[in-house]
């Protein structure tokens, strides 16, 4: 199968990594489960905002943590084609995949799509955080799956629920893998009859 994998919030702690520099820089200290929608605010800022800028800096785009189990997990997934799909601004593009080659070597496909536009990677399954992406996935074409890889700021509002027989929610790695395993053989049964 072919598996689009997001970036932040599934593969680098994006949302981590700003509380901490938001700590740092505004004194002001954020748990992830404060994070509770995709554009959540803090002292009138905007998270997402902070983020862009961020990412713009290489030292810090190379510097991210990894999410718990994503390198074991990638590894797990060695019989699909998997690739990247990311929301990143192209002025992160240079320090991301020096970031992704050295946590993720075998991640050689990277393709770059706005929130909400993910649908147009040709995969057959789509990793990510955002309820968004996910609906649009799964309601591009019957045959997809998407596996929501829950934060607190995964959903939003959207109309997931419409689509529970086709999207999986994960909340770490080790459940990711076994969606995978369910879906591939989901598929093959599909493929026999
Ligand atoms: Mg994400």
């Amino acid at each position: 199968m072919r598996i689009a994998v997001d970036i932040d919030g599934v593969l680098a702690d994006q949302v981590g990594a700003v509380l901490e520099v938001i700590e740092r820089e505004y004194g002001e200290k954020y748990r992830k489960s404060d994070v509770d929608r995709a554009h959540w605010t803090f002292g009138g800022r905007d998270l997402w905002s902070e983020i862009g800028r961020l990412l713009a800096d290489p030292e810090y785009a190379l510097n991210l943590p990894l999410i718990e189990g994503s390198q074991q997990g990638i590894k797990q997934l060695k019989d699909h084609e998997v690739f990247v799909v990311t929301a990143r601004r192209p002025n992160a593009e240079e320090a991301t995949k020096q970031w992704l080659n050295a946590h993720f070597p075998c991640l050689i496909d990277y393709y770059h799509a706005r929130t909400g536009t993910k649908q147009s990677v040709p995969s057959d399954v789509l990793i990510d955080d955002l309820d968004f992406n996910i609906v649009e996935f799964v309601r591009s074409h019957p045959d997809r799956r998407g596996i929501l890889f829950v934060h607190p700021w995964s959903i939003n509002d959207t109309d997931i629920e419409d689509y529970a027989d086709r999207v999986y929610y994960c909340p770490e790695w080790g459940r990711v893998v076994e969606a995978v395993e369910d879906i591939d053989s989901e598929r093959d049964i599909d493929n026999e009859r």
